[in-house]
């Protein structure tokens, strides 16, 4: 029987993509699809690794790993975070939060699976060293290793701009939307005086 997996996802398709993929390798599965259960979750299945996804509607991956760390039953069951729009800033927070391992998205099939499997070996050899005494946990710098070679191969100075805004709290996607493309005509122009206020309809179009 495999090792078991909680796969903490609210994207359906990421989330049967992670399972399918964990399962194809031996490990057992266990899906939840809203982070709101994931502590509870993680409790009664007992995992002897839990997959985390960041960007979570209701709460948020980061403050999940916290949890899990600050709790007795399940801070040393390994975390593996899985985000997108990585910058460098947030692999700091993520491991920061007490992550043990980190992996970007879109994943890249073969990574996902080593990376795993090199945080399940790496939990069970401190286990066995625990059994003999007590040691601390400073494990697997070839994660760390890894994920540096890998933002180095993408644009730093790209994600170096876009480091500040994982600055709040809570990172609205909105508000990329918006931002950088102006629409080709606007009603106003003004944009120079820097009020934007003007921008709720007035009422006077009835559709
Ligand atoms: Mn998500």
């Amino acid at each position: 029987m495999g090792q078991k997996i909680l796969v903490v996802e609210d994207n359906e398709l990421n989330l049967k993509l992670f399972c399918d993929l964990l399962r194809a390798h031996g490990y057992e599965a266990e899906p939840v699809r809203d982070g709101r259960e994931a502590v509870e979750r993680a409790r009664a299945f007992a995992p002897d690794l839990v997959v985390m996804d960041i960007q979570m509607p209701h709460i948020s991956g980061l403050e999940l790993i916290e949890r899990m760390k600050s709790d007795a039953d399940l801070r040393a069951t390994p975390i593996m975070a899985v985000t997108a729009y990585a910058a460098r800033g947030d692999e700091e927070r993520i491991r920061d939060a007490g992550a043990e391992g980190y992996v970007s998205k879109p994943i890249s099939v073969i990574r996902f699976v080593e990376a795993v499997r090199g945080l399940l070996d790496a939990a069970a050899a401190r286990a066995a060293a625990v059994e003999t005494e007590e040691v601390s946990a400073e494990e697997a710098p070839e994660l760390a290793a890894e994920s540096d070679e890998k933002a180095a191969a993408e644009d730093p100075e790209e994600m170096a701009t876009e480091a500040p805004e994982a600055e709040t709290e809570k990172a609205d996607p909105s508000r990329h939307s918006g931002e950088g493309r102006t629409p080709p005509s606007d009603e106003g122009g003004d944009e120079e005086t820097g009020e934007e206020e003007g921008e709720m309809d007035p009422g006077s179009s009835p559709g």
